[in-house]
């Protein structure tokens, strides 16, 4: 089965799908993204799309402050993508990529006359950062304030930021790089919210601090409370602090929890997969792949059984 993309309000093979050399938003990351994992369930043959609605609300309010007129409402959105899963007939871990988009073909920057698009695709990926423990440097790089360009959307543009932080951790011999706030407070990674344990407590940075207000940084902190009692502190930490936690843990779509053995070649704790981050780590597998009943609120099923 060829892989498919919805693309120009219709279903067309991958190949397909192609933009012209002249559209505004490849000039100007005039674009608003997102990153959705569907995660196979081979007892069930099942793709359990995760958080699906969440991911389209923050796509949606990407859209309004790029000023994007999306073509679809939410629910019809949710239903593309259930419906391009399925053309795909994918057995295995997927992650989908929905991008609204400044799509005339006119230069000029600018975010007013223009047209808009809306296209969404879906690839097999499995691990994002594929080790039990990760080592993390921190960037040179700093995240934008909000008044420069705000972290809270996933606006392509945007992106160029955490590039740079990703391929200078990689360079130095790290898997990822954490990124500081303009007031040089700890922010986030490349493509991850982060966690510290201290004193049997989650503690991470508030929304107002140049982050990405992670989906899956909300799913931790609601498994955290629910399942093991363990409460979360929003507040702006200090570098020193990643140094003197218990734990340390990465949280994304991508990157599901993945726990940070190292920072700057400092060992955090142990040095060793924590007792917190691995409790969050099988809770979150479970729930993402539908064998919790009491999340599966959050999984939408891709294939009619
Ligand atoms: N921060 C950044 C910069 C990201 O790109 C991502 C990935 N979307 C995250 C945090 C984590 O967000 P989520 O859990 O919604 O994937």
């Amino acid at each position: 089965m060829p892989p498919f993309a919805y693309f120009q309000k219709k279903f067309v093979p991958l190949a397909e799908a192609k933009i012209s050399v002249m559209t505004h938003s490849l000039h100007y990351g005039t674009a608003v993204f997102e990153g959705i994992r569907g995660n196979w369930n081979s007892e069930q043959e099942q793709i359990y799309i995760f958080r699906l609605k969440e991911h389209y609300k923050r796509l949606e309010d990407g859209c309004r402050l790029l000023r994007i007129k999306l073509p679809h409402s939410i629910d019809e959105l949710c239903r593309i993508t259930v419906e391009l899963v399925r053309k795909c007939s994918f057995r295995e871990d997927i992650y989908i990529r929905p991008l609204a988009y400044k799509s005339s073909e006119a230069l000029g920057v600018r975010l007013h006359d223009l047209e808009d698009d809306f296209l969404v695709f879906a690839i097999p990926w499995g691990r994002y950062l594929d080790m039990d423990a990760c080592r993390c440097g921190i960037s040179s790089w700093r995240r934008p304030a909000d008044n420069v360009i705000p972290p809270s959307a996933k606006i392509t543009g945007l992106y160029v930021n955490n590039a740079f932080t990703k391929t200078e951790a990689m360079d130095k011999g790290f898997d990822e790089g954490i990124m500081l706030s303009p007031a040089g407070y700890v922010s986030e990674g490349s493509g991850e919210n982060i966690f510290l344990v201290i004193d049997g407590k989650l503690v991470t940075p508030p929304v107002n601090n140049s982050i990405l207000v992670g989906i899956t940084r909300d799913t931790v902190i609601k498994l955290a409370k629910n399942e093991l009692g363990i409460e979360t502190i929003e507040r702006p930490i200090d570098l020193a602090e990643l140094y003197t936690a218990d734990e340390c843990f990465l949280t994304g779509t991508a990157a599901h929890v993945t726990p940070i053995a190292e920072i700057e070649n400092r060992k955090i704790g142990n040095g060793k997969v924590g007792e917190v981050a691995g409790s969050l780590q099988k809770l979150y597998f479970e729930v993402i792949k539908g064998d919790n009943p009491r999340y599966i609120g959050w999984c939408t099923p891709a294939y009619e059984k």
